[in-house]
């Protein structure tokens, strides 16, 4: 299925940051505490930098002391997708954004209630919207 948005990748290599782009679209892994959003606890909408599309709530953010924001569940779950990771000896579940097709990051069952997940996502792929 093809993505909503899509650019070639010489388009998102000049839309997006060095990091950005290693992130949302080589599945790159920042390195942990290093996000800008990791302490954040700011009221708003978490957005797909990619694309805009809306991704997480702060409301559902949670400490995880992982180094990376991490959040209970999607704001809407439609809006991301779900795939089997069996890179780097791991099995794993990884997130992209439905609309552009960009990495997130992974999601993981060790997660608080009232969903018991863990999205556990790059600051990088992401764009708060504060709430105004
Ligand atoms: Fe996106």
């Amino acid at each position: 299925m093809a993505d909503e948005v899509s650019k070639t990748d010489e388009e998102w290599r000049q839309a997006l940051s060095p990091e950005q782009y290693e992130v949302l679209r080589k599945k790159g892994t920042e390195r942990p505490f290093t996000g800008k959003y990791v302490d954040v606890k700011d009221k708003g909408v978490y957005r797909c930098a990619g694309c805009g599309a809306e991704l997480f709530s702060s409301d559902t953010k949670f400490e995880s002391g992982t180094g990376w924001p991490s959040f209970y569940e999607p704001a809407n779950r439609e809006n991301v997708e779900l795939h089997e990771d069996r890179s780097h000896g791991m099995v794993r579940t990884e997130v992209t954004c439905k609309k552009c097709g960009g990495h997130l990051g992974h999601v993981f069952d060790d997660g608080p209630r009232p969903t018991g997940q863990r999205y556990c996502i790059n600051s990088c792929s992401l764009e708060l919207d504060p709430a105004t």
